[in-house]
C-alpha cells in the first residue's frame, strides 16, 4: 500500500506544465499569465476629478465656509470624455464631471454638496457665479495622472492566475490579448458493461453512468477542457477503440475496471498501451489506482499522455479525482498551489477508522460562533453519491487514529466555500449592563446557576476596564509571563486557560470566538459598547435615566415600574429573567434546523 502523498508526488513527475497561448482576455479567466505585463500608457492618463464639482484654484478659497462663502466665477463647463477648452484663472472655477481632464490652472475641485449651487439653482439665482463653502487643500478631489498605473511600468507578472480584477488591469492598459498556459484537454472515460447513457431507458441489470459527467465538471471546474470518449466495455478490443479515441488528449482519466473483479480488463488493455503501475493507496475510499503513461500511437502534440484510472464508485472516483486528478490539471495549468483549501474544524459525529487507511468523510461545513462546525452528511458508502452532493466538504481522518468523536478538532479538504449547504446556528448571547452598584454580578450569579439547573452550558464573560492580574505569583505560568512570554495557556485534563497580552480591547465576536462554540447560551456583564442583545438592571436608588438607549436595549430588570416600551421584568425574579432569556435568545437560536448531533458513523 501506497500513502497519498507518495501516489501524488508520482503522478505529478509524469506530468508537464503545459504551453502558452495567446486569447482574447475575457478567455482567460483563472488560467495562469505566461508572460510578464508592462504599461505603455500611464492610468489615469491625465489629471482628473474625483468628483462632481467645481474644478477651482485651492488660492481662491481661503477662508471659505458655510457662512462665509467664497464666490468665483464660472467660466466654463467640463464633462468626462472631452478636453477643457478654457483655464481657470484667479477668481475663476469650472464646472467639473467626474473623470474629466482638470482645466490648466486648477488644482483643487469641489464637490457639489461643498457650494451654494442648489440653492442658486432652486432660488433662481445667478448661475455664472458659484459659492464655494468650504476651504479646500491643493489636490482635493484631483487624481493625479498616473496615481494608478505609471507608464514602463511591470504591472502583472508571469505566473499570476488571471481573476477579474486582473483582467479589468488587462483591458485598462489596452490589451485585448495575453498570452497564457493553455487549457489541458482531459479525455473521459467511463467502462463497465452494466453502464448505460443517461439518455437510455433502464435495463435489467443496468445503471446509467454518472462518472463521466461528475469527472467531466470536475475537469472544467478546475480549467481543464474535457473530452468525454463515451462507455467503454468491459471487452479489448471496446476498451482499446476508446482509449485511441483519448490519446491525442493531455491526460487520460478512465474510471472502474481498476479492482479485483474478473471482468476488469482495464489493466491489460492499459499494459499494451504503455507503462501501467495499480496502486493499492491507503485511503477510503477509493483504494484502486491505476497510473500510467500512454504511448501516443500517431500525430499529437506529445508522445506521452500520462493516464489515471479511478475506481469505479461514484463517490471513489470523485474522491480520488480531487486528491490526484485535480492537481495535475492545476500543474499543467502552471498553478504553484495544488493543494485544495483547507480549514479545522469541530467535528459534530463520531467517525470510526479502524483499518489503518486515511479516511476521507463527507461534511458540511458551517460557521458558528467563529468556529467551523463540520457534520457528516449521511451514509458513507462508496456508491452514495448523494452524501456527496450534501457535503461542501472533505473531513481527513488520518490513517495513524482509529477515528475521531463528536467534539475533536478535524482538517477539512472544503469541495466549495458556499455557505448554503446548511443554516448557519448563531451562538445565543446575552448581556447584562446597569450602572456600577445596580447587582449586575448577582443577577449573572443566579441567571447562570438558574441555567446550569435547566441543563444548559453556559459561559460567561466579564468585561473589565481596569485591566486584571489572575496568574499566581509563584506558579508556572506566572514565571514564564514574568520571563517575558506574550502569552501562557495552561491546559489541564479538566480545565483550560489563556493568558494572553494585549494592547486592545477584543471585540465580543473574537472574544466569543475564543471561548469556542460548544455553549447553549453566553452571558456577558458588561461590553455596554457592543453590538450584543443587553438587558439592563436598573434599580430606583441609582437615578431615572438608563445607561443604554431604549433602542439597545432587549428588557429592563427594575424595582420600579418604568414609563416604557421596552418589557420590564422585576428585579429579584431570577426566574422570569431566566424564562425571557430562554424564549428570545435561547430557543429562538434554535429553530433553525440542524442535523442531529451524535451520529456514529462507519
Ligand atoms: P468497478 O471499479 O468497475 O468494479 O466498479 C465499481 C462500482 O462502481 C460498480 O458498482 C460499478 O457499477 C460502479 N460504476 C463503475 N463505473 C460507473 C459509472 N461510470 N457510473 C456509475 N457507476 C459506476
Ligand atoms: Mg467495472
Amino acid at each position: 500500500m501506497i500513502s497519498v502523498e507518495e501516489a501524488l508526488k508520482k503522478i505529478l513527475s509524469y506530468v508537464e506544465v503545459l504551453e502558452p497561448e495567446r486569447k482574447p482576455i475575457l478567455d482567460c479567466l483563472g488560467q495562469v499569465l505566461a508572460e510578464d505585463v508592462y504599461s505603455t500608457i500611464a492610468i489615469p492618463p491625465l489629471d482628473n476629478s474625483a468628483m462632481d464639482g467645481y474644478a477651482l484654484r485651492a488660492e481662491d478659497t481661503r477662508g471659505a465656509g458655510e457662512s462665509s462663502p467664497r464666490y468665483l466665477a464660472v467660466v466654463g463647463e467640463v464633462a468626462a470624455g472631452s478636453m477643457p477648452t478654457k483655464e481657470v484663472r484667479p477668481g475663476t472655477a469650472i464646472r467639473i464631471m467626474t473623470g474629466a481632464p482638470l482645466p490648466e490652472g486648477a488644482n483643487a475641485v469641489v464637490q457639489f454638496e461643498n457650494t451654494d449651487e442648489v440653492n442658486r439653482k432652486s432660488s433662481g439665482g445667478d448661475l455664472p457665479q458659484i459659492g464655494i463653502l468650504c476651504q479646500a487643500k491643493k489636490g482635493l478631489n484631483v487624481r493625479g495622472r498616473g496615481e494608478d498605473i505609471a507608464r514602463g511600468n511591470l504591472i502583472l507578472k508571469k505566473g499570476k492566475v488571471l481573476r477579474p480584477q486582473e483582467i479589468g488591469v488587462l483591458a485598462s492598459l489596452g490589451r485585448s490579448t495575453v498570452l497564457v498556459i493553455r487549457r489541458p484537454i482531459v479525455a473521459i472515460l467511463a467502462t463497465g458493461d452494466e453502464l448505460i447513457g443517461v439518455d437510455q431507458p433502464l435495463a435489467p441489470g443496468k445503471i446509467h453512468d454518472s462518472n463521466n459527467y461528475t469527472i467531466a465538471a470536475e475537469v472544467s471546474r478546475y480549467g481543464g477542457i474535457p473530452k468525454i470518449l463515451g462507455i467503454g466495455r468491459d471487452s479489448v478490443q471496446s476498451l482499446t477503440e476508446k482509449i485511441d479515441e483519448g490519446l491525442d488528449a493531455d491526460m487520460l482519466i478512465t474510471s472502474g475496471g481498476v479492482s479485483k473483479g474478473d471482468y476488469d480488463i482495464v489493466k491489460d488493455v492499459l499494459a499494451e498501451h504503455g507503462e501501467v503501475g495499480f496502486w493499492t493507496v491507503c485511503m477510503k475510499p477509493g483504494k484502486p489506482l491505476a497510473f500510467g503513461v500512454m504511448k501516443k500511437v500517431e500525430g499529437g502534440r506529445k508522445g506521452k499522455v500520462p493516464h489515471l484510472g479511478l475506481p469505479g464508485n461514484p463517490v471513489s472516483s470523485m474522491i480520488t479525482f480531487e486528491q490526484f486528478a485535480r492537481p495535475a490539471i492545476l500543474k499543467m495549468l502552471g498553478k504553484k498551489i495544488l493543494a485544495k483549501p483547507a480549514i479545522r474544524a469541530i467535528i459534530e459525529d463520531d467517525v470510526v477508522d479502524t483499518d489503518g487507511r486515511r479516511l476521507f468523510a463527507r461534511v458540511s461545513v458551517t460557521r458558528r460562533g467563529g468556529q467551523y462546525r463540520a457534520s457528516v452528511t449521511g451514509p458513507q458508502g462508496s456508491g452514495i453519491l448523494t452524501s456527496m452532493a450534501r457535503a461542501n466538504g472533505l473531513a481527513v481522518i488520518p490513517e495513524s487514529s482509529k477515528g475521531v468523536k463528536a467534539g475533536d478538532m478535524v482538517d477539512v479538504q472544503m469541495l466549495d466555500w458556499e455557505e448554503e449547504q446548511g443554516e448557519v446556528k448563531t451562538l445565543p448571547i446575552v448581556s447584562i449592563v446597569g450602572k456600577s452598584q445596580s447587582g449586575k454580578t448577582v443577577l449573572m450569579e443566579q441567571l447562570i446557576a438558574e441555567f446550569k439547573k435547566r441543563g444548559y452550558k453556559v459561559a460567561a464573560l466579564k468585561h473589565s476596564h481596569g485591566g486584571m492580574e489572575i496568574d499566581r505569583p509563584g506558579k508556572d505560568s506566572w514565571r514564564f509571563a514574568q520571563a517575558g512570554s506574550d502569552a501562557v495557556c495552561v491546559s489541564s485534563p479538566d480545565k483550560l486557560a489563556l493568558i494572553k497580552n494585549l494592547n486592545h480591547d477584543l471585540n465580543i465576536e473574537k472574544i466569543m470566538s475564543i471561548v469556542g462554540s460548544e455553549f447553549d447560551l453566553i452571558i456577558a456583564e458588561g461590553f455596554r459598547k457592543s453590538k450584543i442583545p443587553k438587558i439592563e438592571v436598573h434599580r430606583k436608588e441609582l437615578g431615572d435615566d438608563l445607561l443604554c438607549s431604549p433602542e439597545e436595549l432587549s428588557a429592563i430588570v427594575t424595582d420600579e415600574s418604568l414609563d416604557t416600551a421596552i418589557p420590564q421584568l422585576p428585579w429579584g425574579d431570577t426566574v422570569a429573567v431566566a424564562d425571557f432569556i430562554e424564549k428570545n435568545f435561547v430557543l429562538k437560536a434554535r429553530t433553525v434546523p440542524s442535523t442531529p448531533r451524535g451520529k456514529k458513523v462507519k
